[in-house]
Parts: structure tokens; C-alpha cells; sequence
């Protein structure tokens, strides 16, 4: 801990009456972030001493709820003496830990000497239950479902996962007054249908199909009120409402039935933030905001209406949107738009990735919009040529990427790549063998072919980047060997 002058101290002092708590929290956000989490892909191993030295903590109360069906222990962080009661649950489904992460910032902000009578009017009037992870087996191979292959948001009536029975067990031991249902969401849902990502999404669930509001969801309804007006000063625009159909099988919906005011949060895209630290800032942000609203009860004043006017999420956002293209077919040009998803596929035992792009729409898109966009009108899409003769895998860093591209070579083929080679950091596609390229511009088809202008390429797509011929500028991350 650094030693603070009584200067600074007093710097700090005039500074807190002169800012709300939330931007004092925000600017020191950085502070708190646990330093041993950095992506998205972390697993169980890796929380586990997280969760171990809060044992040592006398302001934390640490239990083993039990195992998940493979045997890796779901724990339970407690903190607070206070008489309202809140439980926070994350990554249900292996591949959301956004809120996992934010859930170690906000314990790392308890632990620290700072905000003391923020946190001590917290730890007074609440009691707060973490429990984070709840399906390690999931992240462990960074996908959805547990071990069971079951969705485990699904499973809050049958209750088959051991999974499933911690959740459940500790909602009716805590009887919590509210409860955090903390997800991620995709990447391309927006706020209404507007360009804006849907970075954090909110909703309090229904209970039943007909979407009453008694006081439990009320009170949830009530307190998203509260979370957007902070959140909207951070990613303003960037909040929208989840769709509130019931689900009868779902841990929210029924979670809000058994009598917990439920808050789901879910984290969806923000721009160049691939892996999820902005957002997860806005988790810190989000939860803790709504646990100074519980505590101090000024939810109660509030009514519905902010909570109604909250957008739903939308889906009009593609990693890439090329608009105004001409496509000659059989002898005739055509206008299209091209829309290019860059997903996420695994190696390294699902700890790191890389990107596979291909055309996910096409024709009039004028109502999506892109992370990136590149209006291509007076340029022709053609689709490259194939180098002639192989290169060698060896000798494939020496390439003019660039020059070969200016010159119409969007591919090379290259036959002795190793087999476990499925991507390079060049930027070119790389065929093995006998593969081929497609003729027709189409659905699903991988993202690597020119923008030409006059029969000149002007502009490159290579796995879904934009090569700009001009320059040589691109944010390619990586090629692909096919
Ligand atoms: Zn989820």
C-alpha cells in the first residue's frame, strides 16, 4: 500500500465532496483490477488461489458449496453483516466470465484501506454472497454447457447438474432479498436498432408468462432503473433491456418466482474490446452501484419508468460491413452490401484463440452497421487468384504480401504446411494441396477477396481485416491456412 500525504489525503477528501461515488469508484477502477486475470479464457486453477488467501481475511467468510461434475469445487464469498441479504452468481455458462472477472476487482475493492464509508454502509446494511464460476467445468473447455452437456440455465426445475443444486441450495439457504444472474451476450446485439453495441444489457426477469409485477420483480425493475442512470455516463447509449420473455426452465425466471428480486446483467460487445476489460469495468461499475442503492434503499422512490424506457436489444451489428459493392454476375452488375462475422476458434486447450471470417449477409443492409465499415462505392468485388506455383512453408515470411495483393494474389498455396497449422500472422490466404476457391460471392463463403477500381485492387479483405492496397495498412490479426 502507498504511503498517502496528508495533502493528498486532503486532496482526496475535497475531491469526494465535489464527485458522486461512482466516478471516484471509476476513476480508481484501475487499482482494483485483479492483475492475474488479463483475457477472457482463464479457468478454475486460476481463481482458486483468488478464493484461498480471502481465508485468511477476517472481513470474508470463504465456503466450499460443493463440486462440479467433474469435481472442481464452487465456492461461496461472503462479506457484509447486514440484514438484507444479496447473492451474485457468475458464469453459469463456461464461456461468459465478464462478471467473474469484475466479481475479483470488487472483492480486491473490499480488501483494500479505500472507500471506508462507502463499503462500511454496505457491509452494515447488507450481507453479500459471491459466487463465482459457477460452472468450472464449462470454462474449462471455455463453452456453454457444463460437463453434462447441459445448459444449466435450463435446469433450474429438474435440477439433474450438481451444478444446478449448489445454485439452488444456496438461493433458499441465503433466502436472498436480491439476486445477480451475471452472463455475457453476443457481440452484435445493439440497443434497439440503433448502431450502438448493447455492451451491458439488463432485465429483470418475468416470473410468469403473462410478465406480471409483483414487488420482488418490482423492486429488481426498480434498481436497473438506478444501475442505467450510472452506467449511461460511461457507455452512454450502450445499455439495452434483454428480451423478458419467461422461460420456465431458466434460473432468473424462476430465481424471481421463488421470492429473490433477480438482476440479470449481461455483457455484451463494445468497440476494440475483444477481450471484454472495458466492459468488465462497466460489471464493477454495475454491481456496485446497485449494491449502494439495496443498502441505502433509494430504489424505493424510484418507478418503472426508467426501467421501461431502457431499449431492447436488437441484433444489427457485424464485426465488418462493406457497403455499395458492385458484383458482376453473368455479364450484369449488381449493388450489395456484404456483411463479414470474424469468429473465435480455439487451440492451445481452449486457452487462446484465433479468427475464422466469413460472409454472414448479403444485399440491401442499410439497416445493420458494422464495428468497422468501408463504403466500397465505385469498387468491384473480385475474387483473387491463386499464386502460381507452391511456396514453401519456410520461405512464407518472405513474401511481399502487400505487392502480391496489388498484383490480384489474394491466395498461396503452399503444400507442406504442418497439419496442426491452421492460421498465419500474414496477411494472405494459405491453401494446402488441391484446395480451391470459391467462384461466387455467397453466404458463408471465407472473407479473403479484393475491392478493385478500374480492374486495379484498391482495397484487400483477408480473413475479414481490410487491407488498404495503398498504404499497406491493415488491423489484420491473423490469415488463414485452409
Ligand atoms: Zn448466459
Amino acid at each position: 500500500m502507498r504511503c498517502l500525504s496528508i495533502l493528498s489525503i486532503l486532496a482526496i477528501v475535497m475531491t469526494a465532496s465535489a464527485q458522486t461515488i461512482d466516478k471516484q469508484l471509476y476513476d480508481a477502477y484501475d487499482k482494483y483490477k485483479e492483475s492475474t486475470i488479463k483475457d477472457r479464457r482463464f479457468k478454475h486453477a486460476e481463481i482458486q488461489p483468488l478464493i484461498e488467501k480471502l481465508k485468511s481475511d477476517n472481513q470474508f467468510k470463504v465456503e466450499k458449496l460443493g463440486e462440479s461434475i467433474e469435481g472442481r469445487s464452487i465456492s461461496l464469498i461472503s462479506i457484509g453483516n447486514g440484514p438484507t441479504s444479496v447473492l451474485l452468481w457468475s458464469q453459469m455458462h463456461g464461456d461468459e466470465p465478464t462478471a467473474t472477472m469484475a466479481i475479483f476487482d470488487i472483492i480486491n475493492l473490499f480488501r483494500s484501506e479505500d472507500f471506508g464509508s462507502f463499503k462500511s454502509n454496505l457491509f452494515d446494511k447488507l450481507t453479500i454472497h459471491f459466487v463465482p464460476m459457477l460452472n468450472p467445468d464449462g470454462a474449462e473447455q471455455y463453452m456453454r454447457r457444463n460437463a453434462l452437456g447441459v445448459d444449466l440455465n435450463r435446469d433450474a426445475e429438474r435440477l439433474q447438474s450438481e451444478e444446478s443444486k449448489i445454485l439452488k441450495g444456496i438461493r433458499d439457504r441465503t433466502d436472498a432479498d436480491f439476486g445477480f444472474n451475471l452472463h455475457d451476450q453476443s457481440r452484435y446485439y445493439t440497443v434497439g436498432y440503433s448502431r450502438n453495441p448493447a455492451t451491458i444489457s439488463f432485465l429483470a426477469p418475468a416470473y410468469n408468462y403473462a410478465k406480471d409485477i409483483n414487488e420482488v420483480r418490482g423492486n429488481a425493475m426498480k434498481v436497473i432503473g438506478k444501475m442505467n442512470d450510472v452506467i449511461q455516463k460511461y457507455a452512454p447509449n450502450q445499455v439495452g433491456k434483454y428480451n423478458d420473455d419467461f422461460e420456465p426452465r431458466a434460473f432468473g425466471d424462476n430465481i424471481q418466482k421463488w421470492g429473490t428480486s433477480t438482476i440479470l446483467i449481461e455483457s455484451g460487445g463494445y468497440q476494440n474490446d475483444r477481450e471484454k476489460q472495458e466492459i468488465r469495468k462497466l460489471n464493477f461499475m454495475s454491481i456496485l452501484s446497485a449494491l449502494e442503492v439495496i443498502a441505502d434503499e433509494t430504489y424505493e422512490t424510484e418507478n418503472y419508468s426508467k426501467y421501461d424506457a431502457i431499449p431492447f436489444n436488437e441484433r444489427q451489428l457485424f464485426d465488418l460491413k462493406i457497403s455499395n459493392l458492385t458484383y458482376e454476375l453473368g455479364g450484369n452488375e449488381y449493388t450489395v452490401d456484404v456483411a463479414i462475422n470474424r469468429f473465435e476458434l480455439e487451440y492451445n486447450n481452449h486457452r487462446n484463440f484465433f479468427f475464422y471470417s466469413s460472409i454472414q449477409e448479403l444485399g440491401d443492409l442499410s439497416i445493420y452497421y458494422g464495428f468497422e465499415e468501408l463504403d466500397a462505392t465505385g469498387m468491384k468485388y473480385e475474387r483473387g487468384k491463386v499464386k502460381e506455383g507452391a511456396v514453401a512453408y519456410a520461405d512464407l515470411e518472405k513474401l511481399d504480401f502487400v505487392g502480391l495483393l496489388r498484383q490480384g494474389i489474394t491466395h498461396v498455396r503452399v503444400n507442406d504446411a504442418p497439419r496442426s497449422m491452421r492460421f498465419t500472422n500474414y496477411p494472405i490466404g494459405v491453401l494446402r494441396g488441391s484446395s480451391s476457391l470459391n467462384d461466387r460471392l455467397s453466404l458463408g463463403q471465407h472473407a479473403t477477396f479484393l475491392l478493385t477500381k478500374n480492374g486495379k485492387p484498391e482495397m484487400a479483405v483477408v480473413n475479414g481485416f481490410v487491407v488498404n492496397l495503398k498504404t499497406g495498412e491493415t488491423d489484420l490479426v491473423n490469415g488463414m491456412i485452409r
